[in-house]
């Protein structure tokens, strides 16, 4: 049976150490970091992200801001509030919350973002950086991941790593982190051939599909270390529903060495990994020391 990764007990633990580091920098005369977050429309999900954002940031002792747009404002109007927010020395990172209304343009709006506030990682500037082994600011669900297989694995030298799915924020990024930690990187898709086949050779397998239970036990090599970032809604048989990732975690956890579960493993890490990226942020406006612990 697979160890399980327990990602809500080590983002609260990533968020003490949050917390110890905004203090540390208080005490060398820093500013309290200040996270803004802007929500357009009233997206069910995306105010309850919100909501959960504001309260993480503020148990961290650091400043949450919050801007709420109506659906309909015009893209100009976001664009401005960018600018104001992009010239605040108070404000230290930026998130605009996804996904936004059809007529705007999510990529102008993210270029639009300073890079060194940009919380995210999804500016262009900090793909670039990561890409090339710079300074990034790094997306915060592959920086979680990656901390949970550092946990697990130590040094991934050498280690065989799949990455199934190629999105801007989860699959890309991640298999540019596994690079960086000398993994041999394969990145599949929709169109990769014999993906159980390509799976099965993985030491580490990351699954971000939004594909319920799609990789069943027998697509995971014995021993394998397993991360689960899928989160789908489906029936529970019950008149309710429930979560379950991309991967069927019973079967897989029989095979893998060890896995996370959802919910409970990428999803906590997420908000946690925010607030790190804040910090930082802040740490790196006032040309102070980037706290240990919080990033690459
Ligand atoms: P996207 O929909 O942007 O990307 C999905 C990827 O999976 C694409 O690259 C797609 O391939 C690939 N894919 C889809 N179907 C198949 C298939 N049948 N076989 C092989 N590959 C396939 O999703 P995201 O990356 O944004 O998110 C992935 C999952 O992670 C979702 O469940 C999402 O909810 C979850 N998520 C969780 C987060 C967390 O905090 N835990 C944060 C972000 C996302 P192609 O490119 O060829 O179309």
């Amino acid at each position: 049976m697979a160890q399980i990764l327990d990602g809500k007990a080590f983002a609260a633990r990533l968020r003490g150490r949050v917390a110890e580091a905004v203090a540390e920098l208080g005490a060398a005369g820093g500013p309290a970091p200040g996270l803004a977050v802007v929500l357009v429309g009233e997206d069910a999900a995306s105010q309850v992200y919100v909501r959960s954002k504001g309260r993480a940031t503020r148990e961290a002792g650091m400043v949450s801001l919050e801007h709420r747009l109506a659906a309909d404002v015009p893209q100009a109007e976001l664009l401005a509030l960018v600018a104001q927010l992009n010239a605040d020395p108070a404000v230290h990172g930026i998130l605009v919350q996804l996904p936004l209304p059809a007529h705007m343009d999510a990529a102008a709006v993210i270029a639009a973002i300073d890079p060194a506030k940009d919380v995210d990682g999804f500016h262009i500037s900090n793909v670039g950086l990561l890409a090339t082994g710079g300074r990034a600011m790094v997306p915060c669900t592959p920086l979680g991941c990656l901390m949970l297989l550092r946990d697990r694995l130590g040094d991934m030298a050498g280690l065989e790593a799949v990455v199934l799915g190629r999105s801007n924020i989860v699959g890309k990024p991640m298999a540019q982190l596994l690079l960086r930690e000398s993994c041999t990187v394969t990145v599949a898709h929709s169109r990769t051939r014999d993906l159980p086949g390509v799976c099965r050779r993985a030491d580490i397998l990351v699954a971000a599909v939004g594909r319920p239970e799609m990789v069943p036990g027998d697509w995971i090599k014995p021993g394998a270390t397993v991360i689960d970032v899928g989160i789908n809604r489906v029936p529970d048989g019950a008149g309710g529903s429930r979560l379950v990732g991309d991967v069927a975690f019973a079967s897989a956890a029989e095979v893998a060495g060890a896995i996370t579960p959802v919910p409970g493993g990428v999803g906590p890490m997420t908000i946690a990994c925010l607030l790190a990226n804040t910090v930082t942020a802040a740490a790196r406006a006032a040309g102070l020391p980037e706290p240990e612990g919080l990033g690459l």
